[in-house]
């Protein structure tokens, strides 16, 4: 299974969202990093066939995804960003009507619905009004319709948007559950979302795919730019050395970790750390 991005460009208008994409995802987690602005739902939309592109192609083995478009999206589930809830529903009659839009039969929608109610832990609300449930519940039945017709590519496109830490990871550790052979991408601005689970990160920014590597290469290629060092002076003394990535504490004392402008020259007594992804997202995306 092989999808792909072959110069793959969207603009609106003036506004150039995607310049010219190549991208090969086979089975496994892909994290879409990046900013807003910098073109991860219009990547998603384009896979999903919501919009044209300017010039370029998504291919599914091998063959452009509008030649096949229905049956290429029998097996595709999106996630949007913005929900896509009817609040008068009740959740279990809104996986019925996301079944029937999906053309699936009615005995696999209801066999479907209950084992997804079951793993998002929506059982007990499966009669309820979607305006009764919490943002966590909403998200789950959101990833749930995705998941409908057991699709073999999963969009997400910021799935834990708006949900505290317990809950990501909540949704988080489901979509590894669900992720066996099977194509995800998944589109977040916030680090730890993927990086645990993806085994790729594509970095997206300002429409252009700057880099695409599993978190381990992307963390070791900035050894020895990132160092820490305990410091209780004005931050100002750092600024020539480096980008601040971060400051804490650690007992009594303040420690600044910075993203050194030169490997060469580190700040008096500040020893070399193992770089974190968000250092990486740093380092990458500060200016932004
Ligand atoms: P992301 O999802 O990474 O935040 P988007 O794909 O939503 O980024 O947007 C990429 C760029 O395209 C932004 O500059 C955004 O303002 C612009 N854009 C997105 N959708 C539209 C639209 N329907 N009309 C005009 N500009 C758009
Ligand atoms: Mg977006």
């Amino acid at each position: 299974m092989l999808l792909e991005m072959k110069n793959l460009c969207k603009s609106y208008g003036e506004t150039i969202a995607l310049d010219r994409l190549n991208i090969q995802l086979t089975p496994g987690i892909y994290g879409l990093l990046g900013p807003n602005g910098a073109g991860k739902s219009t990547l998603m939309k384009l896979i999903c066939m919501l919009i044209q592109p300017t010039d370029g192609f998504v291919l599914f083995d091998g063959e452009d995804i509008r030649m096949h478009r229905s049956n290429f999206l029998d097996r595709l589930g999106y996630m949007p960003q913005h929900s896509c809830l009817y609040p008068d529903f009740t959740v279990q009659e809104y996986l019925y009507y996301v079944g029937a839009l999906k053309g699936m039969h009615k005995k696999d929608v209801t066999f479907r619905t209950e084992e997804l109610l079951l793993r998002t832990r929506l059982m007990d609300m499966k009669k309820d009004k979607i305006q009764t449930l919490s943002g966590g519940m909403q998200q789950r039945l959101m990833f749930a319709q995705a998941l409908l017709n057991d699709p073999e590519i999963l969009i997400l496109d910021e799935p834990t948007a708006g949900l505290d830490p317990q809950k990501r990871l909540e949704l988080r550790n489901l979509i590894a559950e669900y992720s066996k052979d099977k194509i995800i991408l998944l589109a977040t601005h916030i680090v730890s979302d993927i990086e645990l689970i993806a085994s790729q990160i594509l970095l997206l920014k300002k429409g252009k795919l700057i880099k695409a590597d599993p978190p381990g290469a992307l963390t070791g290629q900035l050894t020895s730019k990132v160092c820490e060092i305990n410091f209780s002076r004005p931050l100002k003394e750092l600024e020539p050395y480096g980008r601040i990535s971060s400051i804490y504490r650690r007992k009594e004392d303040i420690f600044v970790r910075l993203i050194l402008n030169d490997p060469a020259i580190l700040p008096p007594q500040a020893s070399f750390v193992y770089p974190t992804l968000e250092d990486v997202y740093l380092y990458y995306f500060n200016d932004e």
